[in-house]
């Protein structure tokens, strides 16, 4: 179903008015996590004035360790959603567990993601291919294009083509960075599939000033969008500070790909 053999055209996906794959580059920008009703609220200003046209925000965080941050669940999505509608933004969340896919329905979250570290849950990838909201579908941490295809497959199966690839890095052999960009990847999704494809330099440099290098890469390789993590205040991120962009960073990025792109 995702291949291009079967559909030579472009899918383009809609999330509330934007356009995922239309031509131009959308922008999703956020924290990695919820904290606090004001950090998201103040986030959720930097993403709007900074031009993004999506918010992001976890509630719920696969984190290596257990004893690290969890995100703060269902109260999360309370803020994350309070927090976009004062923006007016479409939001985007992960998922982890079948048990809340209602939750993220009730809440009305407008774009699911599903993290790296559940690209092969095939059980959750079937579940929000039986609905009919948009699905971010990260690349797993070592994951073959080929598989990242099948696992985009078991969410078209069900009948729910509004998939979005993400390329978020891969493991290399080499811990300079948190993980590799693998922008080969995009062209040859770009060539496989008529689906979307977004990137994550965020979590594939791990750093803050690697952001604009690999963001630039992204979108001379094709990429149809970015996926970006902003914080009003990185030094005291709960999660992920080291690579996010405070509101200037990330203003000045997005004055640097205008140039380069369409950026919605
Ligand atoms: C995220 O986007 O918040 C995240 C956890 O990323 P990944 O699944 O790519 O590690
Ligand atoms: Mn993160």
């Amino acid at each position: 179903i995702v291949s291009r053999e079967v559909q030579p055209d472009n899918t383009v996906v809609h999330v509330r008015g934007q356009a995922i794959g239309g031509g131009a580059v959308q922008v999703i920008a956020g924290p990695c996590a919820v904290e606090t009703a004001p950090q998201m609220q103040q986030a959720a200003r930097l993403v709007r004035e900074g031009g993004a046209r999506l918010l992001r925000g976890g509630a719920f965080k696969p984190r290596t360790s257990p004893y690290s941050f969890q995100g703060l669940g269902v109260a999360g999505l309370d803020h994350l959603q309070e927090a976009a509608r004062q923006q007016g933004l479409p939001v985007v969340s992960e998922l982890m567990d079948i048990r809340l896919l209602d939750t993220f329905l009730e809440y009305d979250i407008d774009v699911i993601e599903i993290g790296a570290r559940n690209m092969q849950n095939t059980d959750l990838l079937k579940e929000v291919g039986r609905i009919n909201k948009p699905v971010i579908l990260k690349r797993g941490l070592s994951a073959t294009v080929s598989e990242w295809l099948m696992a985009a497959e078991y969410i078209a199966i069900g009948g729910n083509h509004n998939i979005i690839f993400c390329e978020r890095g891969v493991r290399s052999f080499d811990p300079a960075a948190r993980n590799t960009l693998d922008v080969t990847a995009i062209p040859l999704l770009k060539r496989e599939t008529h689906l979307p494809v977004i990137v994550d330099p965020s979590h594939a440099g791990g750093k803050a000033w690697l952001v604009p290098a690999l963001s630039c890469a992204a979108l001379a390789a094709g990429a149809d969008g970015l996926m970006l993590e902003v914080h009003p205040d990185p030094a005291q991120a709960w999660c992920d500070g080291d690579q996010a962009l405070d509101g200037a960073a990330f203003g000045n990025l997005m004055a640097q790909l205008r140039p380069l792109a369409q950026v919605m």
